[in-house]
């Protein structure tokens, strides 16, 4: 099983035309949150009606998984929390979104939604129950904020991680999280773009500007994963203990 992963595309067209072109190498498409850019040129539903498209073009060409970002609110809840609609309308055949579990080889994969407070957070709690109750060989979650205490939430200043995640990480133990959010954590010398937290392994392939994100190849077949970016590119081997 081949995934190709990328999160924080913030509206910019030409990245997803590059996943586009590359999508039909990969058994899927994730990408972890934040495909929208609330402080853009554009309004927010514009936006959405573009991203719709490019996400129904690229389900026509392989499996994709979708979680939503803290860019890619469109509605508030009772609790006065930002929560995502748009990207549970867009859901399609191929095409994945919060809420979602989904299996792929003999992997699960539990794509979570960006949380804003308390009830958010406690609807991505029963989520992570819900499928941990789930027969599996290997358990991925998507989640766009990185877990606290860890290299792939460096923000250059300090760890800048979801507490709550870290928590989930302990008590569930999936087999890999795939992140976003903290942009730069790749590219800083305390950061990173993978980590293992006891037995799960951590993902955040950051951010950069022009055609190419950056973006994770993992082969779980090879057990290995690699990563892209203008800078740099790098391959490690990730044992996934059964
Ligand atoms: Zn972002």
């Amino acid at each position: 099983m081949k995934l190709l992963f990328v999160a924080d595309l913030h509206y910019t067209l030409k990245q997803f035309d590059w996943l586009y072109a590359r999508a039909a190498d990969f058994d899927a498409v994730v990408i972890g949150g934040d495909l929208l850019e609330l402080a853009g040129a554009l309004d927010i539903d514009t936006q959405i009606v573009v991203v719709e498209k490019y996400l129904a073009r690229l389900a026509g060409r392989t499996r994709v998984l979708v979680s939503s970002g803290n860019h890619d609110g469109d509605a508030r809840n009772a609790a006065n929390e930002s929560v995502c609609h748009w990207l549970r309308d867009a859901k399609r055949a191929n095409l994945y979104v919060d809420g979602d579990s989904v299996e792929i080889g003999d992997a699960l994969v539990t794509i979570c939604p960006w949380w804003d407070g308390p009830e958010t957070r406690a609807d991505v709690l029963s989520l992570l129950e819900r499928d941990s109750a789930k027969a599996k060989k290997k358990w991925i979650w998507i989640y766009h904020a990185p877990p606290a205490n860890s290299p792939v939430c460096w923000n250059g200043r300090k760890a800048a991680g979801d507490e709550c995640l870290s928590e989930w990480i302990a008590r569930f133990s999936p087999d890999v999280v795939l992140c976003g959010h903290i942009h730069n954590a790749p590219f800083y010398k305390d950061g990173s773009w993978i980590d293992q937290l006891g037995k799960t392994w951590v993902f955040n392939p950051g951010k950069q500007i022009g055609p190419v994100p950056t973006y994770l190849i993992l082969d779980f077949q090879l057990s290995q994963v690699q990563w892209s970016s203008l800078e740099d590119e790098h391959t490690r081997e990730i044992a996934i203990k059964a």
